[in-house]
C-alpha cells in the first residue's frame, strides 16, 4: 500500500536557470528496507532527481517544476533541505564532501552535531560506525585530506549514519574508485541494509554492481524514467544487458 512506501517520487519535472530542461517525468519509490538503485548514462539526470528529493535544487538555480516528494508518508517537496535531515532523510552528496583539514574522527562526529542526540549516544553511534568500516578506526586520528579515496567516501558515509537516517541517499559512491574498494563499500552498505534495516537509495553509473547489491532498479534516460523492476529481473533483459552491463 502506498502507506508502506518510505519515499515516493511522483511526475517529477525540473530545470536549471529557467532553461534546459533536467527532469522531464521522473517517478519511482522505495519501501521500507529497500535497497533502491537509479541508474543511468552521465547526464541521464540522477543527481538532479536526488537533488530533488533534499530540496536541494534551489541552491543550484534549479527548481521543481511539477511533481513531488513523499517521505514516510508526508508531501515533503518544499521542506528546508535541513528539517529533511532532522527527520531522516540524508544524503551523501556526489563527489565524498568531507572536511580535509579535520581528522576522520572530527568528520564523523560532525554528523551528530544535528541532531539532539547526548555525548555517549554519539559515542555509541561512533562505535558502529567504526565496526561497520574499520579502515576508519585505524585511521581515526589522521587528516581526511590525507586519506585515500575510498577512506573519504566511507568517511562521507559515515559522517550521514551519525546524522541517524531513515533513508541514505548516495549520489554516486563508485566515482574514482578502484573495484575492489567499490565492492568494499557497496557491500558494507547492503550489510547496513541487513543488519540495522537502513532504506538506500543509490545513483549509480557502475550499473553492474548497483544490480548485484540492489533490491530494485529505477533507469532515467534523458530525465525521464523509463524502466523499472527487480534487479533480478533488470540484469536478465537484453537491452539492460547490452546498454548497462555492456555484455552482447
Ligand atoms: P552525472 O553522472 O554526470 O552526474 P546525472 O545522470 O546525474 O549525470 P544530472 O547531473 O542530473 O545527470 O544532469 C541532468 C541534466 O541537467 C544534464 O543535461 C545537465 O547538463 C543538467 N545540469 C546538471 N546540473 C546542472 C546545473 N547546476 N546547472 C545547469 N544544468 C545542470
Amino acid at each position: 500500500s502506498e502507506d508502506s512506501r518510505l519515499l515516493t517520487v511522483e511526475g517529477l519535472h525540473a530545470t536549471y536557470n529557467h532553461s534546459i530542461t533536467a527532469l522531464h517525468g521522473v517517478t519511482l519509490s522505495l519501501a521500507r528496507g529497500e535497497i533502491v538503485a537509479l541508474l543511468g548514462a552521465n547526464g541521464a539526470g540522477k543527481t538532479t532527481t536526488l537533488k530533488a528529493v533534499s530540496n536541494l535544487l534551489p541552491a543550484e538555480r534549479g527548481q521543481i517544476l511539477a511533481g513531488s516528494v513523499r517521505f514516510e508518508g508526508r508531501d515533503v517537496t518544499r521542506d528546508a533541505p535541513a528539517s529533511l535531515v532532522r527527520r531522516g532523510l540524508v544524503q551523501v552528496l556526489e563527489g565524498r564532501h568531507c572536511f580535509k583539514s579535520l581528522t576522520v574522527e572530527e568528520n564523523l562526529v560532525s554528523g551528530g552535531l544535528g541532531r539532539s542526540g547526548s555525548r555517549s549516544e554519539i559515542a555509541r553511534d561512533l562505535e558502529k560506525v567504526y565496526a561497520h568500516f574499520p579502515r576508519l578506526k585505524e585511521k581515526r586520528r589522521v587528516l581526511s585530506g590525507l586519506t585515500s579515496g575510498g577512506e573519504q567516501q566511507m568517511t562521507a558515509i559515515g559522517r550521514a549514519l551519525l546524522s541517524r537516517p531513515r533513508l541514505l541517499v548516495l549520489d554516486e559512491p563508485s566515482m574514482g574508485l578502484a573495484p575492489l574498494v567499490v565492492q568494499d563499500i557497496f557491500r558494507t552498505l547492503k550489510r547496513l541494509n541487513r543488519e540495522e534495516g537502513l532504506s538506500i537509495l543509490v545513483a549509480e553509473q557502475n550499473s553492474a554492481v548497483a544490480l548485484t547489491y540492489a533490491d530494485r532498479a529505477v533507469i532515467l534516460e534523458n530525465g525521464v524514467s523509463v524502466l523499472s523492476g527487480s534487479a533480478a529481473d533488470l540484469k536478465a533483459r537484453d537491452d539492460v544487458k547490452a546498454f548497462y552491463l555492456g555484455q552482447k
